[in-house]
């Protein structure tokens, strides 16, 4: 960052505070050239994470949607929420990770198999059957919901 004044790239920070409703952090600078003093803002850059549909359509990341998923793979298995509810932040925290805007669904689908492999057999093949035709989390709700209960662990 360049002073406003001179352009010089070095310059101090004598003061630092909240600002914003403690949404950013407001310093003071003076440059260490001209030794004039201007402010700066700093605050964090709001995560959005799009899906990219196969038909190339987009919706916003939602982990409630991912979470629903799991739940909906584990209907009815001695699987705890809290450790599905985990492992869908860990979904989100890899994929946010691996893919800095846009990720495909796919590569989500891939993801909660992943997870859900380790948490519940059954719960990993129920998801792993409709994966074929996997399309974005809420679509995949969709399917396991028609899932004849006949077939469930
Ligand atoms: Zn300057």
């Amino acid at each position: 960052m360049r002073c406003p004044y001179c352009g010089h790239p070095e310059h101090r920070v004598f003061d630092s505070r909240p600002a914003r409703e403690d949404r950013a952090i407001r310093r003071r600078r003076e440059c260490l050239q001209c030794f004039r003093r201007f402010t700066t803002y700093e605050e964090p850059e709001t995560p959005r994470l799009m899906v990219v549909k196969r038909d190339g359509s987009r919706e916003a990341f939602s982990v409630d949607k991912v979470l629903n998923g799991m739940i909906t793979a584990c209907h009815k298995r001695p699987v705890p929420i809290e450790k599905l509810r985990v492992a869908a932040y860990e979904v989100e925290r890899s994929l946010q990770t691996d893919f800095e805007d846009e990720a495909p669904s796919w590569a989500i689908g891939e993801r909660v198999m992943e997870r859900l492999r380790s948490i519940d057999p059954v719960a990993y093949v129920r998801f792993a059957s409709v994966y074929r035709e996997f399309q974005s989390p809420s679509d995949f709700v969709q399917i396991v919901q028609t899932v004849p209960s006949g077939q469930e662990g």
